[in-house]
């Protein structure tokens, strides 16, 4: 598998699909793409970010893509952004 690199302008997040955080924005997650509060101290683990247009999963430091969210994960973080 080929490791994708996400620019990252003075700590903002432009994805590989065009998506910005002022676009259709990102997500705190899990490593698995599952969205979680941006809580430091709750389930995030303060470094991963998912891209609400193609679901990468983006390390918020590096811009390393560590995967891509599956269909079942995108399903459940649609009805987590609909609470
Ligand atoms: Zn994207």
């Amino acid at each position: 598998m080929i490791t994708e690199q996400i620019q990252l302008c003075d700590g903002d997040i432009v994805c590989l699909c065009g998506n910005e955080p002022y676009l259709n924005g990102f997500s705190t997650c899990l490593d698995n793409g599952t969205v979680v509060e941006p809580d430091q101290h709750g389930e995030w683990g303060g470094t991963l970010y998912i891209c609400e247009r193609c679901h990468r999963i983006i390390d918020q430091y590096t811009g390393i893509v560590a995967g891509v969210a599956t269909d079942v994960i995108v399903a459940a973080n649609n009805l987590w952004w609909a609470r």
